[in-house]
């Protein structure tokens, strides 16, 4: 389930909401107001098993068909060395 500290740093988490961000293909899906518990301190983001169904749901949505969303511009940048 949801840890109740960060478990990267120990952080305390805080019930709030994220920007969920994913790459398929050439297509970079932001799913936004994503319920999440939030690190305070290093922004990690933890999701609970109803809200990961969800974002799969949404991801399958986008992955089999036309869905209701806004284009964004992406920008890519490779990393060097
Ligand atoms: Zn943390």
């Amino acid at each position: 389930m949801i840890p109740n500290q960060c478990s990267f740093c120990r952080g305390t988490l805080a019930e709030g909401k994220t920007e969920f961000m994913v790459r398929i293909g050439s297509e970079i899906i932001v799913i936004k107001d994503v319920p999440a518990y939030i690190c305070d301190q290093c922004n990690e983001s933890y999701f609970t098993p109803d809200t990961s169904r969800r974002i799969d749901a949404i991801l399958e949505a986008v992955r089999t068909g036309p869905v209701c969303g806004k284009p964004l511009a992406a920008i890519e940048v490779r990393m060097e060395g």
